[in-house]
């Protein structure tokens, strides 16, 4: 029995050894530790630094740097449209036509001169006998209110 028991005790500590060092991607250290000191090797291999999760953390950081490459060249394209959009305007502001002024012409009823305005509807003083003229009047009739 207590023959047994040493080998059974160190099968069993390789097992464990093995299982733990392939959690820890270092199932050759795990194989050795255990297989020269047994439950001791279980031990030293359970103190080892997991090289798994080492990677995984250098998976993580290296996808973090290229999301951070990414964001950083969008943020740039970004910025130089915006002063691509800001350069814009000040190099067309000089080229702004002022508003066309539309000129109306009407006859005096009093005195039958052309009379020039800009105002479509209203009243227009005559420049000739300073009459005032009613600008929708003379439109609508072309005889107006009469000569009074
Ligand atoms: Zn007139």
């Amino acid at each position: 029995m207590d023959d047994l028991a040493i080998p059974l005790i160190w099968l069993f500590s390789v097992v464990i050894g093995c299982l733990v060092g392939a959690a820890k991607r270092r199932i050759g250290s795990g194989l050795v530790w255990s297989l020269l000191f047994g439950p001791l090797g279980v031990i030293v291999v359970l103190c080892l630094p997991n090289l798994a999760k080492k990677e995984e953390d250098a998976k993580a950081q290296q996808l973090l740097q290229s999301q951070v490459q990414l964001q950083q060249a969008q943020l740039r394209e970004l910025q130089a449209l915006v002063t691509a959009v800001a350069a814009r305007p000040a190099a067309q502001a000089p080229a702004a036509v002022p508003p066309e002024v539309v000129y109306y012409k009407t006859t005096c009823p009093s005195c039958g001169i052309h009379i020039e305005h800009t105002a479509f509807n209203g009243w227009v003083d005559c420049p000739q006998c300073r009459r005032r003229v009613n600008l929708a009047i003379v439109e609508d009739d072309g005889e107006g209110e009469g000569a009074g």
